[in-house]
């Protein structure tokens, strides 16, 4: 693989633009070493998660450089958040195309150190080497739990009430609202949208909190309905949830008054990076108390069930079925799950 080592210009690039981002983390050894060293205290799990963003796919070649670092630390901090875990560090894989520009890396260390600073972490190492393909970036993320109780996707029992933060279908509205595509919607909703999508939110001041009240979690990054099918799957439970108990901004609220077909947007679309948990009814009091500490809504949408699948059901408690093409109404088939 042809690295970028085999220019002057890659070592002045880590020493200028990323080797401040190390931030005094001891174990940065401040960029110059063959590798980091990270010792967790006493008593703590690390928690790893790695997310790679691909030019063209994950982000658009004219997406502002700073917001494509920013997006890519975030998506990597809300996997951490769904765990349970405070962020510490991260490590950036880069594969650069011969034609990145100077001043699109120093916008994308600016838009790096911006978040770093914002969550309190530090850029503890990573490679960086030329590609004849399109700029490709990955990130591995570390983050702090106390050893035992990082929130897992498995631990849903029948009975839990079934909880979002914050609110849905932001991100789905937002690509198209970043696209262009939301003429019809004021103004000052296809802003609040568009930037909704391209800087997410992660949760981490609630997702620690969370430890020790919620039973599962996990983070709500391909659609509520999707997503809440694999925490059902790794729990071996089922799920029932109310369309019109979903979480929604004014902006998404506007779109579904105007157009009930977006529901289905709101319930399948992506990109929304809120927490999704399950928690014992008698959690329903420090869970209000933890929104009200934490600044951050916080909904219940439904309930886990014996069996599998996810059912949603809409206004009348008549299941939907959801697809690509929208939803229709349906019959319960025999597994219940509609998705
Ligand atoms: P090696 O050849 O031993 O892997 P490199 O020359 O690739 O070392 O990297 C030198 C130092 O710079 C290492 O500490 C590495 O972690 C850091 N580094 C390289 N690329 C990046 C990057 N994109 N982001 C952060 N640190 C980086
Ligand atoms: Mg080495």
């Amino acid at each position: 693989m042809p690295a970028v080592s085999d220019s002057p210009d890659e070592f002045r690039l880590i020493a200028d633009l990323f080797a401040p981002l190390s931030r005094g983390y001891p174990g940065a050894l401040g960029l110059t070493d063959d590798a980091a060293l990270m010792r967790p205290p006493p008593g703590m799990d690390m928690v790893l998660t790695v997310d790679a963003m691909v030019e063209g796919i994950h982000f658009l070649p004219d997406d502002p450089a700073d917001l494509v670092a920013r997006k890519l630390v975030r998506v990597n901090l809300s996997d951490l958040a769904a765990k349970g875990a405070v962020p510490v560090a991260v490590m950036l894989a880069a594969a650069f195309p011969h034609n990145v520009t100077g001043a699109w890396l120093r916008r994308f260390a600016d838009g790096l150190r911006l978040d770093l600073e914002a969550f309190s972490i530090a850029l503890i190492g990573g490679d960086t080497v030329s590609t004849p393909g399109p700029l490709t970036l990955s990130l591995t993320a570390f983050g702090q739990v106390a050893a035992g109780t990082a929130l897992l996707r498995s631990g849903a029992r029948a009975g839990d009430r079934i909880w979002v933060s914050g609110s849905l279908g932001d991100g789905a509205a937002g690509l198209r609202a970043a696209q262009g595509l939301l003429g019809d919607a004021r103004p000052e909703h296809v802003g609040y949208l568009a930037d909704r999508y391209r800087l997410p939110r992660p949760r981490t001041g609630l997702g620690p909190e969370l430890v020790g009240h919620a039973h599962a979690a996990m983070d709500v990054s391909d659609g509520l309905v999707q997503d809440l099918g694999h925490l059902c799957r790794a729990s071996a439970v089922g799920a029932e949830i109310r369309a019109d108990g979903v979480p929604l901004s004014p902006a998404v609220a506007a779109l579904v008054a105007a157009d009930q077909s977006w529901l289905a947007t709101v319930l399948t679309g992506g990109d929304d990076y809120e927490l999704l948990f399950t928690a014992p009814p008698e959690e329903t009091e420090a869970l209000i108390q933890i929104a009200a500490r934490t600044g951050v809504a916080l909904t219940p949408i439904g309930s886990v069930v014996p069996g599998s699948g996810v059912t949603v059901l809409d206004a009348d408690a008549v299941p939907m079925r959801l697809g690509p093409a929208g939803w229709r109404h349906f019959r319960q088939s025999p597994s219940g799950d509609a998705t």
